[in-house]
């Protein structure tokens, strides 16, 4: 039995980098398509949400001196070459995509509007929204909340690099447990990192639950979307 009927997968862009400093890693991307593909199989309707921090992020830019709205279009650029290369890498091992940008840049993806996405979704293909929220001064995270309330998914799944929500980082505090559930206002009251306050927001005032869990282990997606708790379920 399937948890989910249809879901928003966020995915960070500096996962994509895998163990190199910058850019696209071919392992990790084939490995996430793999996952992606998985979950697909299983009938599950999906969009994705990807991030551009392995590329370029506007703040960071900005402190080298760039502007900070042109910096943040250059990162939200950065979001369409990582969705352009998932596209790439699922469709390669035969499964549909589209990417819809949330700018309009036809040819490169086609203009996203919420119906769209859904038929899209409805008929089995994968749907991945580049571009975040298409405005500066956001992230994808907030992008990734933004869609998910919009497409009425029935999760959030936060794809990370650690395996769910702890009381303290765990790469720093050996003492550090993690959550099996936790709400959204305790992540305020307590200052965990999870996502910026913007998209933990929307989150909570439109409940949309956050499903936080590493993606960087193969299968775990799919153990996921079984039921299996083996991330941080946020609501
Ligand atoms: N960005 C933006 N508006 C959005 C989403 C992203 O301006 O709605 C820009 C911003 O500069 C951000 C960059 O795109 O730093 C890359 O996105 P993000 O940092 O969220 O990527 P991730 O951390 O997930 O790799």
């Amino acid at each position: 039995m399937v948890r989910f009927k249809r879901v928003l997968l966020k995915l960070s862009g500096e996962s994509l980098m895998g163990k190199q400093g910058y850019g696209i890693d071919a392992g990790r991307l084939n490995d996430y398509a793999q996952q992606i593909k998985e979950a697909h199989e299983m009938g599950v309707q999906m969009g994705i949400v990807i991030g551009g921090g392995n590329i370029f992020r506007g703040l960071s830019g900005s402190q080298k001196g760039f502007d900070r709205v042109k910096g943040d279009q250059m990162g939200m650029c950065a979001t369409v070459i990582n969705a352009l290369a998932l596209s790439s890498a699922i469709g390669a091992i035969g499964v549909k995509s589209k990417v819809l940008t949330a700018i309009r840049m036809e040819p490169i993806g086609e203009y996203y509007t919420k119906w769209k996405a859904i038929e899209e979704m409805e008929s089995g293909t994968i749907c991945i929204f580049a571009c975040g929220t298409g405005s500066p001064y956001f992230t994808t995270d907030t992008g990734a909340s933004l869609r998910g309330i919009e497409i009425e998914a029935d999760v959030m799944l936060k794809g990370t690099r650690v395996d769910g929500i702890y009381t303290a980082d765990p790469e720093k505090d050996p003492t550090a447990t993690k959550f099996t559930t936790i709400t959204y206002d305790e992540i305020y009251n307590k200052g965990l990192k999870v996502m910026d306050l913007t998209a933990t927001t929307m989150c909570k005032e439109n409940s949309l639950p956050i499903y936080v869990f590493n993606m960087d282990v193969f299968g775990n997606l799919k153990r996921v979307l079984n039921g299996e708790d083996i991330g941080t379920l946020v609501l």
